[in-house]
C-alpha cells in the first residue's frame, strides 16, 4: 500500500498515512496541534493586532489627509 505524506500546518512535522481515516487529527499530526490552531481563532489573536494598529494609525491618518489635500489642489494650478 502506498503511503502518503503531508506536513502538519501547525508544527511542520512530517506525517505519513495510508488513508485520511487513519489520522483522526488530519491535517494535524496530533490533537495538541489541532487545538493550538483552533485556539488562535477563538482567542481572536489577529483581531487584537488589528485593533492595536488601528489606534496608532488614527492620528497619522489625519496628518496625511491634510497633507494630501494641499498637494492635490496645487497640482492642477501648476498645469494651467
Ligand atoms: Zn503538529
Amino acid at each position: 500500500m502506498a503511503r502518503k505524506g503531508i506536513k502538519c500546518p501547525q508544527c511542520g512535522r512530517e506525517l505519513t498515512y495510508e488513508s485520511i481515516s487513519d489520522v483522526p487529527t488530519f491535517p494535524f499530526c496530533s490533537v495538541r496541534c489541532k487545538y493550538v490552531d483552533l485556539d488562535k481563532w477563538f482567542d481572536g489573536e489577529y483581531r487584537i493586532c488589528e485593533d492595536a494598529s488601528d489606534a496608532t494609525e488614527t492620528p497619522a491618518n489625519e496628518d496625511f489627509r491634510r497633507d494630501g489635500g494641499g498637494t492635490d489642489s496645487a497640482s492642477p494650478g501648476e498645469k494651467s
